[in-house]
């Protein structure tokens, strides 16, 4: 656990809750959470959102 996240928590585009697995968008702002990845993948395209680089990515 190195956040805590509330699974009732609204994602950022659609408002559905993230469960508690949400996809999260760190930027040096804050931290957006989605409910999946087309939310969030969606959500940086309008808004032009660079993901910070120094986050690992396992894909
Ligand atoms: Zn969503």
């Amino acid at each position: 656990m190195t956040a805590t996240i509330d699974p009732k928590a609204p994602c950022d585009l659609c408002t559905l809750s993230v469960g508690t697995k949400p996809f999260a968008l760190v930027t040096p702002q804050r931290t957006f959470l989605f409910c999946c990845e087309g939310c969030k993948g969606i959500y940086q395209m309008l808004y032009e959102i660079k993901e910070s680089p120094d986050r690992t990515v396992d894909n």
